[in-house]
């Protein structure tokens, strides 16, 4: 989470994003179903990017593909103990 780059009135999600060879971070809204997000690297529409772990670099991408397109989906553990999903396709 960073408090430092609020969307939403609130703390961002920050991942590493990767596309067409550029390497940067993606913040996304932690307001549940608010689809406001601010990248480093320019994802076209419908393009599917690489998400990775902000710190380490790790890929996030699980054993989950999206049920609406197919793309990987990255997990990412929530504080209390659930388990967010996000799809790796920009839209
Ligand atoms: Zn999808």
């Amino acid at each position: 989470m960073d408090a430092g780059h609020p969307l939403d009135g609130r703390p961002s999600i920050v991942l590493g994003v990767a596309f067409g060879g550029r390497r940067g971070r993606l913040r996304l809204s932690s307001l549940y179903g608010s689809r406001r997000f601010d990248s480093e690297v320019e994802v076209p529409p419908d393009a599917v990017a690489e998400l990775s772990c902000p710190h380490c670099r790790e890929g996030l991408a699980g054993d989950w593909s999206c049920p609406d397109c197919g793309a990987p989906m990255a997990g990412v553990s929530v504080q209390g103990g659930a388990m967010g999903r996000i799809c790796a396709r920009r839209g």
